[in-house]
């Protein structure tokens, strides 16, 4: 019966993996987009900024102005004559960046020839075997991540499982986790965690505490409320405050709002003394692969949402273990 429930989890966590692709591909390129997404336009072409900030396809953040039907063909594009010849190439740009949202369209669609996907080629984890990586229509090369992230949430389904059986821990655990594996993957494309997640996820986090007491091993509504405040703060808190040290150290911004609000989201639904845990974890990871990716390519920022992801994930498995050990020692 064990196994049965287990085979049954991780067909089902591939699935969940399937729909948490969309969330990565389309979450940080929906309507609220910041201007971080856009850093590269702006920078690598300043000119075409401009063209599309004049033409209130943008606006001074940003923020993607036009809806994906009002962009449904490149000639509707009034752009200066400068721009003419590039149409296509900047009607692919916006609609791309533009009004996808996670249900719109609401099939999945091959980001390269914008073919739509079966069904039949839609199956978590055998599609990407059986064509071979590549799409049906275009042969354009898919990405090995798509399998990657279903067969991580595939094993987050049944690692989870094993650690905490069906209990509140584990439906609360399993959804935060989804959380993490969107929000590592968005930071690493964008350098964003998008609101949605953290902001969402902290209100979200309040509420289940509310209701759920005992995943902060506490009797009563209130008291989880409570605990779940005070991981908020201490979660959020302690990005805020290494933060505001780095500027003082360097004299520039070393940690992102969105590393804020993200371990305050952590927090919210681990409690406070996991969320220190990690905030002391994460950089373990983040200096190792900082290093390795400083010496490799000469990257100097990195996204830290990546490191609290992992350093978050240990700590639910086997923070109480290390907490145990730690009260005992010292
Ligand atoms: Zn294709």
């Amino acid at each position: 019966m064990q196994v049965i429930i287990k085979v049954f989890l991780f067909i089902f966590g591939s699935v969940i993996g399937s729909f948490l692709n969309v969330c990565i591909f389309r979450l940080p390129r929906s309507g609220t987009l910041t201007l971080d997404a856009f850093k590269d336009i702006k920078v690598n072409n300043e000119k075409l900024w401009d063209e599309l900030f004049k033409h209130k396809f943008i606006d001074e953040e940003g923020v993607i102005q036009l809806k994906f039907k009002q962009l449904s063909h490149a000639h509707k594009l009034h752009l200066s004559t400068e721009f003419k010849s590039q149409q296509t190439q900047i009607y692919h740009i916006l609609r791309q960046l533009c009004a996808l949202s996670i249900n719109n369209p609401k099939r999945s669609f091959c980001p390269n020839c914008k073919k739509q996907i079966f069904w039949y080629d839609n199956i978590p984890l055998l599609s990407y075997l059986i064509l071979g990586a590549k799409c049906r229509e275009c042969r354009q090369h898919i990405p090995f991540r798509y399998f990657m992230v279903e067969l991580i949430t595939a094993c987050v389904f049944v690692v989870l499982y094993i650690f905490f059986g069906f209990s509140a821990k584990f439906f609360i655990y399993t959804a935060l986790t989804c959380a993490l594996i969107v929000s590592t993957f968005v930071d690493f494309d964008f350098q964003i965690i998008p609101d949605e997640i953290t902001l969402g996820g902290l209100v979200i986090g309040l509420i289940v505490s509310f209701i759920f007491p005992q995943i902060h091993n506490v009797n009563t509504h209130f008291s989880g409320l409570i605990q779940s405040g005070l991981g908020l703060l201490v979660g959020g808190g302690s990005i805020f405050l290494i933060g505001e040290f780095g500027k003082i150290i360097f004299k520039k911004e070393s940690m992102g709002g969105g590393d804020v609000k993200f371990l305050a989201m952590i927090g919210s639904i681990l409690g406070w003394q996991y969320a220190l845990l990690i905030f002391f974890v994460a950089p373990f990871f983040g200096a190792v692969v900082g290093i390795t990716m400083k010496l490799r390519k000469g990257v100097e920022t990195i996204p830290y949402g990546p490191y609290l992801s992992i350093a978050a994930f240990l700590v639910i498995l086997w923070g109480k273990e290390f907490l145990r050990w730690f009260m005992h020692s010292s």
